[in-house]
Formats: structure tokens, C-alpha cells, sequence
């Protein structure tokens, strides 16, 4: 399973498919990605491999922008069908995350996000988040901030990472027991569960620590724990050989 997120001048599907194929070989069994294109967001996703995926988008090709999430699921929470497959997004649409762990306290959430209205479609541990988010988002107006608000309230381990149509330029992540990668590229940012998903386009990494927020954007990133403190932040440069 696997997670990238792209934000810069690069055609961003493109950016985050390719790196989802760099990350086929942890296993999965779903896949689909989400791009903020005219001030909207465009979804797609597909149970199977990710040529199924591909083949929808090339059968119903999305807007193409400059910021998209993607995802390569590994069913913990409900069967790997088109549904529960991720990007999830709020009953607005607005809102679009990918996770990889487990939400253990999701019924919870979910049974209080129903009390409030919200209409959740998926059998997944990961559609509350979505829903959050836009709640937070919708009293704060900030995805980094509402994403520090969200984490708190999780139990468990996760990756996730989420983007909003109202803050088209911003891709936000967030971890705790699971990895998250950053890649610091010229003019744009990259985030990741592994770095070999973003080698082929910069080699300057900052490794997310545990219970940490980033906000990525084409200018740079930055950290903070799930509190709203600044994090210290160290690059480093991936030695890694790109044919491997
Ligand atoms: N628990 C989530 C789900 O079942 C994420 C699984 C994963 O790590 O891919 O949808």
C-alpha cells in the first residue's frame, strides 16, 4: 500500500500515477487518486490493479491541475471494492484524503459524524477523516490546521494525506506509527510513504517524524506536531540508486 501527493508545475496525475507504480510492489488491492483542477476536485478510483485505474482514466480522463493525491489500498476495513477504495471525500466534495493504517476509534467518529448528518458511503475506517476535515475546515478555513485538529482526535496508526478545492495550492500530511516521506523538489513539493516515489524528480528528503503535520507547497514545506508547534526539520540527500 502506498501514498503519494504532488503539488507543482508538473502535470500532477501524471506525477502521482507514476509514483504509485514506483510503489506497486508493497502490495495492494485498489487504487485511485484525486486533482484540484478549476476550482473543484476531481476523483477516481478502482478496485484491482492500478492499469484498472488507468484505464478509467484514460476511458474518462480528469481535469488536468497542479495538486493530486493518490492511493494504493490494503483492505483492513471493508472489502476492496470501487467504493471503499480511497480517495474519500466529504458529502460536499470538497475534500479528498488518502490514509494507510487503521482509525481504531472510526465507529465512534463515524456514529457521531451520522448524529451531525453526515452521509458516509464507504465501509472503511478512513472516510471519517474526510468528513472531519471539512467540518474543521469549514470553522477554520486552514487544511493544516484542520488536519492537527483531525489527528487529535484519532486513535491508531496512520499515513494520511489530504487536499482542499478551497485551498487549491496546498497538499497537507500528517503521521503517527506509519512512514511519511516529504520530497523537496525546485517549484514543487512531493509527499510519500517511501521515497521511491518521488527519486526520478528530487533527491532532497525530509523524513516526517512520529505525530508530525506538513503543509507542502511549490515554494516549500512546513512542519509542525499536532499541536500547531514548529518542528525542526532536517533534509537530507536520498543515495539511492534509481534503476534499482
Ligand atoms: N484501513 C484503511 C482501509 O481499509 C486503509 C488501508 C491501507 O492501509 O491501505 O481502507
Amino acid at each position: 500500500c502506498g501514498i503519494v501527493g504532488y503539488v507543482g508545475g508538473q502535470s500532477a496525475l501524471d506525477v502521482v500515477v507514476a509514483g504509485l507504480k514506483r510503489l506497486e510492489y508493497r502490495g495492494y488491492d485498489s487504487a485511485g487518486v484525486a486533482v484540484l483542477a478549476d476550482g473543484g476536485l476531481a476523483a477516481a478510483k478502482k478496485a484491482g490493479k492500478l492499469v484498472n485505474l488507468e484505464k478509467a482514466l484514460k476511458d474518462r480522463p480528469l481535469p488536468s491541475g497542479s495538486t493530486a493525491i493518490g492511493h494504493t489500498r490494503w483492505a483492513t476495513h471493508g472489502g476492496p471494492t470501487d467504493t471503499n477504495a480511497h480517495p474519500h471525500l466529504d458529502n460536499a466534495g470538497r475534500v479528498a484524503v488518502v490514509h494507510n493504517g487503521i482509525i481504531e476509534n472510526f465507529a465512534v467518529l463515524r456514529a457521531e459524524l451520522a448524529g451531525r448528518g453526515h452521509d458516509l458511503d464507504s465501509e472503511t475506517d478512513t472516510e471519517v477523516v474526510s468528513h472531519l476535515l471539512a467540518e474543521s475546515f469549514s470553522s477554520c478555513g486552514d487544511l493544516a490546521e484542520s488536519m492537527r485538529q483531525v489527528c487529535r482526535r484519532l486513535e491508531g496508526a496512520f499515513t494520511l494525506v489530504a487536499v482542499h478545492a478551497d485551498e487549491p495550492d496546498v497538499v497537507v500530511g500528517a503521521r503517527r506509527n506509519s512512514p511519511l516521506v516529504v520530497g523537496v523538489g525546485d517549484g514543487e513539493s512531493f509527499l510519500a510513504s517511501d521515497v521511491a516515489a518521488f527519486i526520478a524528480h528530487t533527491r532532497s528528503a525530509i523524513e516526517l517524524g512520529q505525530d508530525q503535520v506538513v503543509e507542502a507547497r511549490r515554494d516549500g514545506v512546513v512542519v509542525t506536531d499536532f499541536d500547531g508547534t514548529p518542528a525542526e526539520v532536517r533534509e537530507y540527500h536520498v543515495d539511492w540508486d534509481a534503476s534499482a
